[in-house]
């Protein structure tokens, strides 16, 4: 009756978000109480139905503890023969069980705890045979909580699985522009000019949105905190969002544009957001219909600067 070992869960990322903006590992360790609590539930039952079914392995069982207890008092006392004949006694008992056992095919484990999701082992969190870790398709309801919390709740139908690298014939430049943001997603973008701030620039229209949505969900589904919202929310979203924003693996800005960030004070809350993560070397995306020349000549001073030494994504044509 042995119980299995709680599996190691992947340590949450420091920053604790006091906001309604949740990581996916906070959803899933908020989530790891219920799950044990599930796992003890079915292991009753399965031992009360086993019970149910086979008496004389309940009547067994329950002379394995009478033993024990008696054993246990014996031991307190010193008792050395008494613990002896219990001793041979807990063997005897044994020999019955396990004959009982397997006449009736019953399951050796039947008592023990078992793991509610065999692939990730109740952890949320499958490693893959390249090693990447991804959340357990388990967890389903969590990762699109998780993206609901992280500014793509109007946004569900849109899923990777779904961008076509061939839309308008244009195969080779949709890819290659999807490939782009993912390794800045990833933070594999090589190069001596590095910058933690990238430049998403196609026309109208292209599938900017849907590209920038289905990373942002791409960088939850790796474990990583992310955030997806449009510039002008910059002035609307609380305190408290914004400053998680600082702090997230992966932030992605849509609809950016010079007029934006003139005014409701854009500008300078878009400033601090940048400045904080360029320090921390953390990935933030800029997306846009316009190109990024125009951009850098109109844009809020501030941010004009940082556009000039950013990492430039360009869909054909730009
Ligand atoms: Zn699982």
């Amino acid at each position: 009756m042995t119980m299995t070992a709680a599996a190691a869960f992947p340590t949450a990322s420091s920053i604790c978000l006091e906001t309604d903006m949740k990581t996916i590992k906070e959803l899933i360790r908020e989530s790891l109480t219920e799950v044990a609590a599930t796992r003890d539930i079915n292991r009753q039952n399965n031992i009360s139905r086993i019970y149910k079914q086979f008496p004389d392995l309940k009547d067994i069982d329950d002379q394995i503890l009478e033993v024990r207890n008696s054993r246990f008092i014996a031991v307190i006392d010193k008792d050395e023969r008494l613990i002896k004949r219990f001793d041979i006694a807990e063997e005897e008992l044994q020999a019955k069980r396990e004959k009982i056992i397997a006449r009736n095919n019953i399951e050796p484990d039947f008592d023990e705890e078992k793991f509610i999701c065999d692939k990730c082992e109740d952890t949320g969190f499958t490693k893959g045979s390249d090693g990447t870790v991804k959340v357990c398709s388990c967890r389903k309801n969590e990762l699109e909580s998780c993206y609901e919390q992280s500014g793509m709740a109007d946004y569900s139908s849109y899923k990777m699985k779904n961008y076509r690298d061939d839309y308008l014939g244009n195969g080779a430049g949709r890819k290659k522009l999807k490939n782009e943001l993912l390794k800045v997603m990833l933070g594999l973008d090589e190069g001596d000019n590095r910058s933690p701030l990238c430049v998403f620039s196609a026309p109208p229209q292209s599938g900017k949105t849907f590209l920038a949505i289905v990373v942002c969900k791409t960088a939850i589904n790796l474990g990583k905190s992310a955030y997806y919202a449009k510039c002008e929310e910059l002035a609307t979203l609380g305190t408290d969002t914004l400053e998680a924003l600082k702090h997230i693996d992966f932030l992605i800005i849509d609809d950016f544009a010079d007029t934006v960030t003139l005014y409701n004070n854009v500008g300078s809350v878009l400033n601090t957001i940048l400045e904080t993560r360029a320090a921390s070397g953390l990935n933030t995306v800029l997306v846009t219909p316009f190109p990024v020349s125009e951009l850098e000549r109109k844009c809020d001073m501030r941010i004009s600067g940082k556009l000039q030494s950013a990492k430039k994504i360009t869909s054909e044509g730009r």
